[in-house]
């Protein structure tokens, strides 16, 4: 028996519509420095969006599915372009500004982007590249600086318009098309840190579920009282999703634009009250450190997320205890849109039980199914103690790469994503990630989790940071390596650390070898970025010491 139900497509035009009207006076602020925030309602963001689409179809001749990508910060413009480019049926695509000059060019020329939207404060950025994106014809200045260097780099192929100009007068309303949910609505590339990035493409239909499960009490349990802090960037995962699911909630946004120090973050917090936000760990442990020496009020919290690198249990610790903020740990990946799980205790668990929940990454919900597989492939069981790949699928979770044919073999298997993270699921889908496959350390045979000895280090009140790496060792094959960023003020040895870390780590996996390092290198998205740390220590970059076997 078929169903009677209508078959209404599932739209990003339709939450745009929805959130622009039902929502019509939440807000999206974004943050300007010194100055006065700047402030629009959700209605006037679905006005500036049909203007936006008048003016891609209109002035840059944008039709069907071409892509429109941004070069911007978190801010009012980068979610009307949210809107705007996936409603008019177009594809936007979020350039993720700290890559490397190749490797824009690179993806810029893959996604064939036609139309780039730049804040006028990344122009210099933009100017140096732009002549080398052959795709490009237009491009459109946001904000008062000054477009000179990008008229010069542009040449006669590309036109550089104004924002504003651009938008005058244009229609405040938009027929929007009827797209077939299942094709692209947005284009992210991967931050993959070997070989060319990689692109996934949202469906309108993905945008949407995934949205739903981003507002569910389980997910990030948005709602109109909120007020949602999004320090993510727009150029990564689509900033886990959360402009659309804020339309489809009514919760209103804060936009920190380029202010994403601890300082200008913690004024945002004082004076805008969020009652939530989301980040990756380096930046709360930043905002940690500056809340334990100045009096910020962060009354306003409920939460905060916390995820894209494993949150170290000493920060929600010391958020808690400290600061009375409760950090929630998330896990996702460009490839699923980005949200897999999210750490909310079961009912009735409490205190310790509570907390062992709380630092796992998450609970996976109903739209992603998860297992784990040993080395060949095979399925293991989800009992909370067979450590293995994890591999996801589900209708957020991509089937293959832009542009792929079929499914690489190296990232796809039988219809599932392998994700590379490695670790346990419990019965209650409850997942443990213990380390990236390429980042897990294996010593004579045996395997010790990098991410393990990082939060056991960080636990320590000495340190502020702590990356560990495998590197070459001739009697084990392998034996980690510690790098330590020490806190300001504080004094610490390498053997004070290893003692500190034998009260709670197996002694064979103890580090010898240890370096105190200003700064972990960080990827493009403010990830600990191993791959440089093990290259420096390969070329003898770093002062290591090394301690002998107590
Ligand atoms: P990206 O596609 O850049 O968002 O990176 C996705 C990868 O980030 C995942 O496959 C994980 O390796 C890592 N990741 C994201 N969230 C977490 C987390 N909560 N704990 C550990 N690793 C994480």
């Amino acid at each position: 028996m078929r169903s009677t139900m209508m078959d209404a497509p599932l739209q990003v035009a339709r939450i745009l519509d929805h959130g622009s009207t039902v929502h019509a006076t939440a807000e999206v602020v974004t943050w300007a420095g010194g100055g006065e925030p700047r402030r629009m309602s959700y209605a006037e963001v679905g006005r500036t969006a049909a203007r936006l689409a008048h003016a891609l179809r209109d002035e840059c001749g944008v039709t069907g599915d071409e892509r429109v990508a941004t070069f911007m910060w978190n801010n009012t413009e980068h979610l009307v372009a949210y809107f705007a480019v996936p409603s008019m049926g177009a594809v936007l695509h979020t350039l993720n500004i700290r890559l490397f000059p190749d490797q824009l060019v690179y993806v810029a020329d893959h996604a064939e982007d036609r139309v780039v939207l730049v804040d006028s404060t990344l122009v210099p950025l933009l100017a140096r590249v732009i002549d080398r994106m052959g795709a490009v014809r237009h491009v459109v200045v946001v904000g008062g600086g000054d477009p000179a260097p990008l008229v010069a780099a542009a040449g006669d192929r590309i036109a550089v318009h104004h924002w504003d100009a651009l938008l005058a007068g244009r229609p405040e309303v938009y027929d929007w098309p009827a797209t077939d949910e299942r094709d692209a609505a947005a284009l992210c590339y991967t931050s993959g840190t070997t070989g060319e990035p990689k692109g996934v493409a949202y469906s309108h239909r993905s945008i949407y579920l995934h949205s739903l499960q981003v507002c569910m009490p389980e997910g990030f349990g948005l709602g109109v009282a909120d007020r949602e802090l999004v320090i993510v960037p727009m150029f990564h995962a689509m900033a886990w999703g959360l402009p659309y699911a804020a339309f489809l909630s009514g919760a209103s946004l804060v936009m920190p634009d380029r202010f994403l120090q601890a300082a200008p973050i913690a004024e945002m917090i004082a004076a805008e009250r969020p009652t939530t936000a989301a980040a990756v760990p380096t930046i709360w442990t930043d905002l940690l450190a500056h809340l334990d020496a100045h009096d910020v009020d962060t009354s306003s919290l409920r939460e905060v997320v916390v995820g894209g690198s494993a949150c170290p249990p000493a920060l929600m610790h010391a958020f808690a205890d400290r600061h009375g903020i409760e950090i929630v740990h998330a896990w996702g990946m460009t490839e699923m849109s980005p949200l897999g799980s999210v750490a909310r205790p079961p009912a009735g668990a409490t205190g310790e039980a509570a907390w062992r929940y709380r630092y796992t990454q998450g609970r996976i919900p109903a739209g992603v199914a998860a297992r784990i597989v040993g080395p060949l492939g095979e399925p293991l069981p989800a009992d909370g103690a067979s450590v293995g790949e994890l591999e996801v699928r589900g209708p957020w979770v991509t089937a293959r790469y832009v542009g792929d044919d079929a499914p690489d073999g190296e990232k796809f298997r039988d219809g599932w994503l392998r994700t590379g993270d490695v670790g346990t699921l419990s019965p209650d889908g409850y997942v443990t990630l213990t380390d990236r496959a390429k980042d897990v350390i294996k010593s004579g045979g045996e395997w010790i989790s990098s991410v393990e000895l990082e939060n056991a280090l960080m636990a320590h009140p000495a340190v502020r940071e702590a990356c560990v790496v495998g590197v070459p060792d001739g009697r084990w094959g392998e034996r980690p390596l510690a790098t330590v960023v020490v806190r300001e003020g504080a004094e610490v040895t390498a053997e004070e650390l290893r003692d500190f870390l034998a009260t709670s780590v197996a002694r064979w996996q103890l580090p010898e070898r240890w370096a105190f390092v200003e700064a972990v290198p960080k990827t493009s998205v403010g990830k600990f970025d191993k791959k440089v740390v093990r290259s420096r220590h390969a070329d003898g970059a770093l002062s290591v010491t090394e301690l002998t076997t107590p």
